[in-house]
């Protein structure tokens, strides 16, 4: 098998056979072997039926089904632990990332690279909001992780299979996918497209799945926050300090003392306010800490038509 394309599904009915498609014509003229993956996660539409439906007709279809919605990042990376490519494809299934796009990513895997994004020229149909976040984003985890996770790239990529085993040794329960990738190392590169709009349905990455990705890949991937907690708690104190110094100046030396009742309740607001911001942020941390201490299974499969690893066959 030369290609897994692995395709994270959650409500997506209306995309599926526009998908199929257009990664079988791409795929047919590349005359690989390959296989198509489809990770159905929770999807409560007719998604299922429809991947049946194609498995049914075509044996290069194959399917995992989750027991519930367990998340992109998750039902990626299930597909790469069941998939046996000797590179795969992580693509979206909304049509926002190119299939015509994948020959010249798996072209550039054949000249000797091991991971090859593509990186977004431009997005279209997308919210100013969600462009600004996602740009800031990008651009903040960079600069406080001291991995070179690229810009303005999502999970849309190639990536050989040394790095498809690399990423199955890595125990994570909060996955960041594109961190873990740029962690890897080896040789990655990228090629540039323009990202078009979802073709239909509408988007499963609510701001409450976007806000914990976005925590997920920081928490993950830099101490960062916890420095700042510790260093604007310095700070903080030594103001505090230098005002302590002016009220006992003020009372016992100037005698122009005021009972203060702004200051006061300003200063007492500000502690309460940073105490409570860097308390969250360790919260952030030592949440993830438990999540990896009770090492929980990362996902469910009720139903899959390919071979599970490290079956529990009591003959081996
Ligand atoms: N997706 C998923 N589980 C989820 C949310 C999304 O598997 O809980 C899949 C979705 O079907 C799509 C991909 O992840 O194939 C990207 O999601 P989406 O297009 O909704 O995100 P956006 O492009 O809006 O960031
Ligand atoms: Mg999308």
């Amino acid at each position: 098998m030369d290609l897994s394309v692995v395709i994270p599904i959650y409500n997506e009915e209306a995309n599926i056979h526009a998908l199929y498609d257009r990664l079988c014509r791409v795929l047919d003229a590349m005359r690989i072997s390959y296989e198509l993956v489809f990770v159905n996660d929770g999807s409560r539409d007719q998604s299922l039926a429809l991947i049946h439906t194609l498995a049914s007709r075509d044996p290069r279809v194959r399917y995992i089904d989750f027991s519930r919605n367990f998340g992109h990042q998750i039902a990626v990376t299930a597909g790469l632990d069941l998939s046996s490519g000797a590179a795969a494809v992580i693509i979206d299934a909304d049509l926002q990332d190119p299939p015509e796009l994948i020959p010249e990513l798996h072209q550039k895997l054949q000249q000797g690279y091991e991971v090859v994004y593509a990186k977004r020229r431009s997005r279209q149909g997308e919210s100013a909001a969600k462009k600004l976040t996602a740009k800031v984003f990008y651009r903040l985890l960079t600069s406080i992780t001291n991995i070179s996770i690229p810009v303005d790239t999502g999970d849309f990529r190639v990536i050989s299979r040394k790095v498809v085993e690399a990423l199955k040794q890595m125990p994570e329960q909060n996955k960041f996918i594109r961190g873990q990738i740029s962690w890897i190392g080896y040789r990655q590169t990228c090629v540039e497209y323009d990202r078009a709009e979802r073709a239909g349905g509408a988007t499963g990455y609510t701001y409450s799945k976007m806000i914990r990705l976005a925590l997920d890949g920081i928490t993950g991937f830099s101490d960062a926050p916890l420095k700042a907690a510790t260093i604007s708690g310095f700070l903080v104190s030594s103001i505090a300090f230098l005002v302590m110094l002016y009220t006992l100046y003020a009372r016992f030396v100037s005698h122009d003392y005021q009972p203060g009742w702004a200051s006061l309740m300003i200063s007492i607001l500000f502690l309460g306010g940073v105490q409570l911001i860097a308390v969250g942020i360790i919260g952030e941390y030592i949440a993830r800490l438990s999540a990896n201490v009770r090492q929980r299974p990362l996902y469910i499969i009720s139903d899959t038509n390919m071979p599970m690893p490290h079956s529990t066959d009591p003959g081996t």
